[in-house]
């Protein structure tokens, strides 16, 4: 499968630290690097707010903000049913956040993440023979390697010098540090990563030149990406001929095809189509209107007959695997609304799921017959679309400057704990409806736990 999709290959430019989607640099002409990730790799851009959040988390263990408010962060998640983040700075993967159910979110050390941290208490200090073995091999370092401890607990990132204070890498603590300067003998720290080089790539006056610099090292290559994507629009507008439609959803894959869209077809022949489930956040209502006055034009928004909340009775509480919400609310509508032939651009990624990989770029929609879709942007990254809005200075949505990677219900099954957190936090009154409905089917461990997005009641 992970042939299949292929894997995106994220680039960096060592001069200008900056990510790049081709071969050189749009500014220095510099050749790119390429930057490790988990695939598929689809990584985002880090707002303040999400580089202010991960701070947090690494501060609480090593008492430091690491990551630069004056550089380009990405924020690439590894696939799985929670949350899980590779965390980049200066084009390397320097920490892994991810959502513990019990302990919340975590911070993982990757070495060059370490190199931020040298003041951390957590550490151990090795012998001549251990350190000249670790520049090869990862390897468990027992307790007569060790010549100094810092202050760890079993389960710590640890970090690991050598007799002159040079960073040799990060490990796993199996014992306390306490536990560990009484024995002598036994594993006492699993080395997870050996650091090769220092990495310390340029800070810029902020992070909004970081992100202007961003665009312009990569003008070129996105520029291909927007005519051969306007081209394509153009071209399936000829062969099918039919009245278009954009499925506008408030998030920036739709907003991305809903640009290029009109630049391709004049906009009297686009009709622009919002469906309210009802379980909107105010941020997405408010981007409904914002796209409208800047774009100059008027959104058609359908609700569905029935609201989520008559139909609860009925259907119980949807599931991953029991989406009736989607069908209903979403797909319910449009179809209704549809009468004829219609062709729908829609802001399908190829990247998004392994799913989402084997489709065509233009076929027949499943659910609703009279749709035919196709997908400008199937080829995009998640990189390429916000490269784009930002060159655009699209009005994408404030959710994104609020820690949310994707864009849809506020009550989604679809997602994480993290993401759960995050939405009680910011409208704690909406989730709280949601939970009332949540205690008739659920106690509360398996609400907690977030069980109820699997386990279908009925
Ligand atoms: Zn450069």
């Amino acid at each position: 499968m992970k042939n299949y999709i292929g894997k995106i290959h994220v680039k960096w430019c060592k001069n200008c630290n900056v990510p790049l989607l081709g071969k050189k640099c749009g500014i220095c002409g510099e050749d790119s690097v390429e930057v490790k990730l988990t695939p598929p790799g689809d990584a985002r851009i880090a707002f303040k707010y999400d580089i202010d959040f991960i701070n947090l988390i690494i501060e609480r263990d090593y008492s430091k903000r690491a990551l630069s408010y004056k550089k380009i962060i990405l924020i690439n998640k590894i696939p799985g049913d929670e949350e899980s983040y590779e965390i980049i700075e200066d084009g390397v993967v320097k920490y892994l956040i991810s959502y513990d159910i019990d302990k919340g979110w975590r911070v993982k050390l990757k070495p060059y993440g370490a190199l931020k941290l040298k003041d951390s208490k957590k550490y151990i200090k090795v012998d001549k023979k251990v350190a000249e073995i670790l520049k090869n091999r990862k390897i468990s370092i027992l307790r007569p390697g060790i010549l100094e401890f810092g202050e760890f607990e079993k389960g710590d990132d640890v970090l690991i010098f050598d007799e002159d204070n040079n960073l040799l890498g990060v490990g796993l603590a199996q014992i306390s540090s306490d536990e560990a300067i009484k024995l002598n003998k036994g594993k006492i720290v699993k080395v997870r990563g050996i650091l090769d080089r220092e990495v310390e790539g340029k800070e810029y006056e902020s992070l909004e030149e970081a992100l202007n610099k961003m665009v312009e090292a990569n003008k070129e290559v996105l520029n291909r990406y927007e005519i051969n994507s306007i081209g394509f629009i153009k071209n399936t507008y000829k062969k099918i001929n039919k009245k278009v439609i954009v499925p506008f959803s408030g998030g920036k894959d739709s907003l991305t095809t809903l640009i290029l869209t009109l630049k391709a077809i004049s906009r009297e022949n686009i009709e622009v189509i919002f469906i309210d489930t009802g379980l909107e956040f105010p941020e997405t209502l408010e981007n409904i209107k914002e796209v409208e006055e800047k774009y100059n034009i008027k959104i058609k928004v359908l609700k569905p007959n029935k609201s989520f909340w008559e139909l609860l009775d009925k259907y119980g509480i949807p599931g991953r695997d029991y989406r009736w919400c989607s069908e209903a609310l979403k797909l319910e509508p449009l179809k209704e609304y549809i009468k004829d032939e219609v062709l729908a651009f829609v802001g399908l990624r190829k990247y998004e799921s392994y799913n989402r990989a084997k489709k065509k770029l233009i076929e027949r929609n499943t659910y609703i017959k009279k749709q035919i879709n196709a997908y400008p942007i199937f080829h995009w990254s998640s990189l390429h679309v916000w490269i784009f809005l930002l060159k655009e200075k699209a009005p994408y949505n404030k959710l994104y400057e609020k820690g949310f990677d994707r864009i849809g219900c506020y009550l989604c099954p679809a997602m994480g704990l993290g993401e759960i957190e995050r939405v009680k936090e910011l409208y704690n009154n909406l989730w709280e409806k949601f939970e009332r409905e949540l205690r008739k089917y659920f106690n509360e461990e398996e609400i907690k736990k977030g069980l109820w997005r699997w386990k279908n009641p009925q």
